[in-house]
């Protein structure tokens, strides 16, 4: 695999064969969670195509002509031209291997699997999730001395990662940017001797007989599993949202907002995430411009008065976006005056999404019991309906979702299953 610059592309990627780009930035999770993937799949298929990295901020005049808007980016190109859609964001090891796959005939594809070999690992106690609840949950284990694995789709973190700073966790005075946080809580656990199997995907969770498979070449089996999966930002699921995610549509502001600097923004929602994200973003933007459904903001009172003190913010309440459009560059927003009904476009050069989130539970299909918001059911020691699995942080069915309530989770469970298996 070979790190490339925007001088470089033409020769290597448009007058090369198989190609594989991937645009990346630092600071950006989930390029850090790509990273590991890429270069497995690099040692895969590295003998049919070619792999190569561009450091987005150092090329961001290239970045910008192919129409990438996002970190990480990863584009598939034959012979200069792009032969599968270009995929953004939290990418899975499923989703490259898909579209390398359809580079290449299927004979050299199915001689690459053969190569792969099935295995079983065993262990006492899995978290499925690193976020603060699954971190707190595997430090408190390890020091038990209680042998666990972690695994996560993408790197440890969770959410904290991306969250621009925080300034209520106990323990520090000054506030502290969310990836330093979640970056000694990872450090912590795992030099604790938690082992981490991590940026893989995670799929076919038998929680009865407590098995989960990775990356479809490795099975876990556990004594007990803990759910740590957390929750996700909520989709608008309107027309145009799912084609322009990642080229126009962003969720997280630590990642994307840099790439707007001195451009127009809009910022959908009115909690507290949209409020503070959306003051975050005018560090950059020129103009925000937010579409609330109600005639007030949801966030706290602090916050409301700063957002609305902001001479570069401007609000259109009691409004919803219907559809998603792009021209060129611009991206379109067609919204609704909820009062009027009346239907109206506004235009931008990006778009953020904070409308709430919602919990990460379809691993699981319907084997948990949940509330009517799909939240996990557990007892106050985390223990779901099935025994031996437990649920903690914000997947939780509870009241208060925050980064002190998702470790006190991780630490109930973990103390619990340290009892039992003595
Ligand atoms: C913008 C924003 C700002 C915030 N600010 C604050 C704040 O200032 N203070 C505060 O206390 N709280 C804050 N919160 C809330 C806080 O981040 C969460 O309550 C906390 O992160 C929950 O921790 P968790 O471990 O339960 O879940 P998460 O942090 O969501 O972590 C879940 C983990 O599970 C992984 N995962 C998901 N699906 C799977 C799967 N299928 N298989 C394996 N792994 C999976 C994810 O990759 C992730 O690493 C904020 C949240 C947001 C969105």
């Amino acid at each position: 695999m070979k790190e490339i610059t925007a001088a470089e592309f033409d020769q290597l990627v448009l007058q090369g064969n198989k190609v594989v780009v991937d645009f990346y930035s630092t600071e950006c999770p989930p390029c850090e969670a790509l990273a590991p993937k890429f270069e497995n799949m690099a040692e895969l298929y590295g003998e049919h195509i070619t792999f190569v990295k561009v450091y987005r901020q150092g090329n961001r005049e290239l970045a910008e002509q192919l129409g990438v808007k996002s970190s990480p980016t990863v584009l598939f190109f034959d012979k200069g031209k792009q032969v599968a859609d270009m995929i953004s964001g939290g990418i899975k090891k499923s989703e490259l291997v898909e579209r390398l796959d359809a580079m290449l005939p299927q004979e050299t594809v199915a001689n690459i699997k053969s190569k792969i070999t099935k295995h079983t690992t065993y262990c006492d106690a899995l978290i499925i999730g690193g976020g603060p609840a699954g971190l707190a949950a595997g430090l408190y284990l390890c020091q038990a001395k209680v042998n666990t694995i972690l695994v996560d789709i993408q790197l440890p973190g969770g959410q904290v990662s991306t969250t621009h700073q925080v300034s209520n966790y106990p323990g520090f005075v000054e506030p502290q940017p969310g990836y330093m946080l979640s970056h000694h809580m990872s450090e912590q656990t795992r030099l604790c001797g938690t082992q981490y199997k991590v940026a893989v995907d995670v799929a076919h969770v038998d929680l009865h007989n407590k098995t989960v498979e990775i990356d479809a070449f490795e099975t876990i089996q556990a004594k007990k599993i803990i759910i740590a999966t957390g929750a996700s930002p909520r989709p608008l699921g309107i027309p145009g949202e799912k084609e322009f995610k990642g080229r126009g549509i962003s969720y997280c502001a630590t990642c994307d907002a840099k790439y707007f600097n001195d451009k127009d923004v809009i910022v959908i929602g009115g909690g507290n995430s949209a409020v503070e994200e959306a003051d975050f973003i005018t560090k950059f933007a020129k103009k925000v411009t937010m579409i609330h459904q109600f005639a007030e903001f949801t966030a706290n009172k602090q916050a409301v008065e700063k957002i609305m003190a902001n001479p570069k913010v401007s609000v259109l309440f009691q409004s919803e976006p219907r559809a998603f459009t792009k021209q060129g560059d611009t991206m379109i927003v067609e919204y609704e005056n909820l009062q009027t009904k009346e239907r109206h476009t506004i235009s931008a050069d990006g778009i953020f999404v904070f409308i709430g989130m919602q919990p990460n539970t379809s691993l699981f299909g319907n084997q948990l019991q949940t509330d009517n918001w799909n939240y996990i059911v557990t007892d106050e020691d985390m223990q779901t309906n099935i025994p031996g699995v437990y649920a903690i942080g914000d997947v939780r069915s509870k009241k208060y979702r925050q980064i002190t309530t998702a470790v006190a989770d991780g630490t109930i469970a973990a103390i619990h299953i340290s009892k039992e298996l003595m």
